[in-house]
């Protein structure tokens, strides 16, 4: 029988980080001047990788995406890519990335055999990218766009956080520039992980006004339904083209959740929102066979009820999820620990 937790739902998608490190400093993600991160002895290997993947391919995972913090910045990350693309039951194999060094890598990400990029890009403008980021580098990351679709993956995503009072005015401008490259853009509600030490209730976009805000320009919205178990709920405009929402703070998709997250130290959690996680690493490099990683695997998903957007949503959400001084003590809280 197949695998499922407490409330049905299978074991389907995994999200490998592959670094903590970041080379951008985002406002919703990594807001503090200083951050601790993970032990270098301590990040996974690249066959250690494989072997867990492995794993958790045997317990039902088709699906995987590669993360950070920045995962580009992972040197030799194309061998990675390479191993995973052999796996015959991998139907998606996926990277997300702010872009900066997307330029550099792009054609050998292909050659490597990953399937599809998603950029994070959220804003037009050089000066607010630079407020938002800590970076100069907007030119870098549109270049890594056009590099990407050169290289041959199209269509592309392109992933916005929107934040009130900081992009909430590009959403079309947004849609206009997918439509150039070749990519669908993903409006993201700002959400109160741990990291987001700025996050308010007053600065999340709900989907709603997104919606009001698109259809009122463009002339209407069709939604196209049928996500599954895919975070954005896609949506059609009248001159044909889609773009997407992903709701997680108004109307979380918990219920039909089946994405796990593994650290880059190999911390494997069962929710953005999770406290905690299982150490995969040890067993690992204790000895454990292939076998006795699937078999625990199976256990502690199983036994998962997690439902952590969904709680955070029936709370008095006026404060931040986890203060500073909690994530300065565990890197393993923080987002780009986590891998978004
Ligand atoms: S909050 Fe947790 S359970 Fe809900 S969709 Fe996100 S990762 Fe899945």
């Amino acid at each position: 029988m197949n695998l499922v937790d407490r409330f049905g739902r299978p074991l389907r998608s995994l999200r490998i980080s592959v670094t903590d490190r970041c080379n951008l400093r985002c406002q919703y993600c990594m807001p503090e001047p200083e951050y601790v991160w993970l032990p270098r002895e301590d990040v996974l290997s690249f066959e250690e990788i494989s072997t867990l993947a492995d794993a958790f391919i045997d317990e039902g995972v088709d699906r995987i995406r590669i993360t950070g913090g920045e995962p580009l910045l992972r040197r030799n990350l194309p061998i990675l890519i390479e191993s995973l693309a052999a796996k015959k039951r991998i139907a998606d194999l996926a990277l997300t990335t702010n872009g900066l060094l997307l330029k550099t890598h792009a054609a050998a990400l292909k050659s490597a055999g990953l399937h599809r990029v998603t950029v994070s890009l959220d804003t037009l403008h050089r000066d607010r990218f630079r407020a938002l980021t800590g970076s100069s580098d907007h030119d870098a990351v549109l270049a890594g766009i056009d590099a990407a679709a050169a290289a041959g993956f199209t269509p592309l995503k392109l992933d916005t956080v929107v934040i009130r009072g900081v992009n909430d005015d590009e959403l079309i401008p947004l849609i206009d520039f997918a439509r150039r490259v070749d990519a669908e853009v993903r409006f993201i509600e700002y959400m109160d992980v741990g990291g987001a030490t700025r996050w308010s209730p007053a600065a999340v976009v709900p989907r709603a006004e997104m919606l009001e805000t698109i259809g009122r320009h463009f002339g209407g919205v069709i939604p196209l339904g049928g996500q599954g178990s895919a975070p954005a709920e896609r949506f059609l405009l009248p001159d044909g083209r889609t773009f997407g929402i992903i709701a997680s703070t108004t109307h979380p998709f918990c219920s039909d959740c089946d994405r796990a997250r593994l650290t880059a130290d190999g911390i494997w959690l069962l929710c953005l929102y999770a406290s905690a996680g299982t150490d995969l690493r040890r067993p690992l490099r204790a000895g454990a066979t292939l076998e006795e990683i699937r078999q625990l695997i199976h256990t502690v998903w199983s036994l998962r009820a997690d439902r952590g957007a969904e709680e955070r949503l029936g709370l008095d959400r006026q404060t931040t999820l986890i203060p500073v001084r909690a994530l300065k003590k565990d890197a393993h809280l923080e987002m780009h620990t986590r891998g978004g």
